[in-house]
């Protein structure tokens, strides 16, 4: 019997808003839940998103607060800076947070968003050395070159239609 089953018939919120008396009535909780990605939609910017959520999360209760350490794992799926392929990545990501008891809500849903928030990637490449697209026809140069002429162009010209 693992130390965990004890708290198996507790009812994780969807939500992940948890009743701190619920969590000190307890003693503390372990529990582990699969979250629908609806909740992460907005986390990443589109084209990039995440798929696929699950927390495990280990509630610790002191005498003035709570500590909570989750371990968030998932899939999301990334663009490539250059070629703007869409790759799919596994990602696991940890947190350690206290909060006061005297909080009636312990709001692990926030806390979950921010730190995925901050694993996006926006210069993100399929692999070190991709190619791109082609700046005149837009075909993908990892899979041949593309025939058109290469333009040269001054340092300055690209400074130049950021500023209109
Ligand atoms: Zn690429
Ligand atoms: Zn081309």
């Amino acid at each position: 019997m693992s130390e965990n089953s004890f708290y198996r018939d507790y009812d994780v919120p969807q939500d992940l808003q948890f009743r701190t008396a619920d969590i000190i009535r307890m003693g503390g909780l372990e529990c582990t839940a699969q979250l629908s990605p609806k909740y992460f939609q907005d986390v990443f910017e589109a084209p990039n998103k995440i798929t696929k959520v699950s927390v495990k999360l280990s509630f610790s209760v002191a005498t003035n607060e709570i500590l909570v350490r989750g371990e968030i794992a998932g899939k999301r799926q990334v663009q490539c800076a250059r070629c703007l392929k869409m790759t799919e990545q596994d990602f696991a990501e940890e947190f350690l947070e206290t909060y006061s008891n005297k909080a009636e809500i312990i709001d692990i849903m926030l806390q979950v968003r921010q730190t995925l928030a901050l694993t996006e990637d926006i210069r993100f490449l399929c692999k070190p050395d991709c190619k791109g697209l082609c700046p005149q026809c837009g075909q993908d140069l990892n899979d041949g070159p593309c025939g058109c002429k290469p333009v040269n162009l001054s340092p300055f010209a690209e400074l130049k239609g950021k500023f209109k």
